[in-house]
């Protein structure tokens, strides 16, 4: 059958940074191994998945790069859950359950206050067959859960290394809930097996389940666990300290694609933040895919720096070739000349920052207050000399002109002549060589910016 990874999304809502790093690692891990990539669309939970949610994930997944061998709905798998449920009842590893939430909740309470682990008590798996006839009768419906085994588990973990969980961790987990419904694990492990899925890649957020869905693989198909190994990365935090959850609704890739981040800047901190790599752009997903390495990955967890994506965006846009950022920006609907992206690239962090560039250039800028405070003689001496420069030979001759000029009849030079001259003529504080910029603005629009400070 071949090597398998999948992804698993749920269909509930827009993917975020975090999801794009399980769908990237898995990803690079595939195209490094030969593997292939399964997109699992996790939609048994019918009231909360969307149809445009699936969409949405296909379409950012396909911005970021990342292509997919076989896309899998679970909600089309429900007989396969259905006959995987009655098989583990027939074994006398899947029991029905009673309880209501509320028993539930009081139940983890005492214990919680006796100081005990908050583990489910079995207390159904006693029920006589009269109890449960006369529970059903009284128009009750069963939840049932998996009786785990005391058996210790362990497994390698890519990342984590060995890890060991002893048989009594854990409350037996609901499967299938009181109106039929599969559980995630469930559902899970019968389609990790039913698409041999052969490396498990995903957060440590799920590092707790790993043991139950052993033990729910071995009893649905023995020595199963044996051929799927795992790896379980650490998740990131916030840098302000928060949990990467708690501010995802910031940090969808829609949103980060419309505010001008690359996905080629995104795949490369996805890849590099918490690895013993440097947090630096990379020109494809074929050069992360070569240092990608589960040994690199820390086990401390990362912190997630805005800040940081951003200084990658701005590198990555000062080394990608024209001819390819162009198709982004004219999607975008800008439309720029070669020279002008060169002119430009050096001082953007995202692409929609051309438009500014744009405005600077050929649009309309704001007066400068810096500038305002300047001698109006400087005004006069700069409308005279342009006025003396000639483009005959082109804007550059003009400008070499032009400045030699304003330094002869002003005195001035370096930063005392070009500060004023740069606040004068783009309204910036910074940016693009003035010479630059200049060739693009040309002499008229530079003499009508003058004038407006006479
Ligand atoms: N749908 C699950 C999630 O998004 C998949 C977890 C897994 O990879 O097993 O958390």
């Amino acid at each position: 059958m071949g090597e398998w990874v999948r992804f698993a999304p749920s269909p509930t809502g827009l993917l975020h940074v975090g999801n794009a790093r399980a769908a990237l690692l898995n990803y690079l891990y595939a195209r490094q191994k030969g593997a292939r990539f399964l997109l699992r669309i996790d939609d048994t939970d019918t009231e909360r998945s969307q149809p445009a949610f699936v969409e949405a994930i296909q379409n950012d997944l396909t911005w970021l790069g990342i292509s997919w061998d076989a896309i899998a709905f679970q909600s089309a798998h429900l007989q396969q859950y259905a006959l995987a449920a009655e098989r583990l009842r027939a074994m006398g590893r899947l029991y029905p359950c009673y309880e209501t939430p509320e028993e539930l909740a009081f139940q983890r309470k005492s214990l919680l206050a006796q100081g005990k682990p908050p583990i489910y008590n079995r207390a159904a798996l006693a029920l006589s067959e009269k109890e449960h006839q006369s529970l059903e009768n009284t128009g009750r419906k069963p939840h049932w859960r998996f009786r785990l085994s005391e058996e210790r588990v362990n497994w390698e973990d890519g990342i984590h290394g060995m890890m060991v969980f002893e048989g009594t961790y854990a409350s037996d987990p609901v499967l299938v809930r009181e109106d039929g419904l599969p559980v995630y694990t469930l559902a899970s492990v019968v389609d990790d097996l039913e698409f041999g899925i052969s490396c498990v890649i995903r957060g440590a957020d799920h590092m707790t389940n790993t043991a139950v869905q052993i033990q729910l693989l071995e009893a649905l198909e023995k020595n199963s666990a044996s051929r799927i190994s795992w790896a379980h990365y650490p998740l990131f935090r916030m840098r302000s300290g928060e949990e990467l959850s708690k501010r995802l609704g910031g940090m969808s890739l829609q949103m980060l694609r419309n505010n001008g981040i690359h996905p080629l800047a995104l795949c490369s901190f996805l890849a590099k933040l918490g690895t013993s790599d440097a947090l630096e752009a990379c020109l494809s997903l074929d050069a992360l895919r070569q240092d990608f390495d589960f040994s690199k990955i820390s086990l401390a967890e990362a912190q997630f720096d805005p800040q940081e994506l951003n200084r990658l965006n701005r590198h990555l846009l000062s080394m990608l070739p024209f001819g390819e950022v162009n198709i982004d920006l004219q999607k975008a609907g800008i439309f720029i000349s070669t020279e002008f992206w060169k002119a430009v690239r050096g001082n953007i962090n995202t692409l929609l920052d051309v438009c500014h560039w744009q405005e600077v250039c050929f649009g309309t800028i704001e007066s400068s207050a810096g500038a305002q405070q300047e001698d109006p003689a400087f005004f006069r001496a700069c409308i005279l000399c342009l006025e003396r420069a000639s483009e005959k030979f082109g804007t550059e001759k003009m400008w070499e002109d032009f400045i030699k000029d304003l330094t002869q009849s002003t005195g001035r030079n370096g930063r005392n002549l070009f500060h004023p001259l740069r606040l004068i003529l783009t309204g910036q504080e910074t940016g693009p060589e003035l010479r630059v910029l200049a060739s693009f603005m040309g002499r008229t629009r530079m003499m009508q910016r003058v004038q407006k400070y006479l």
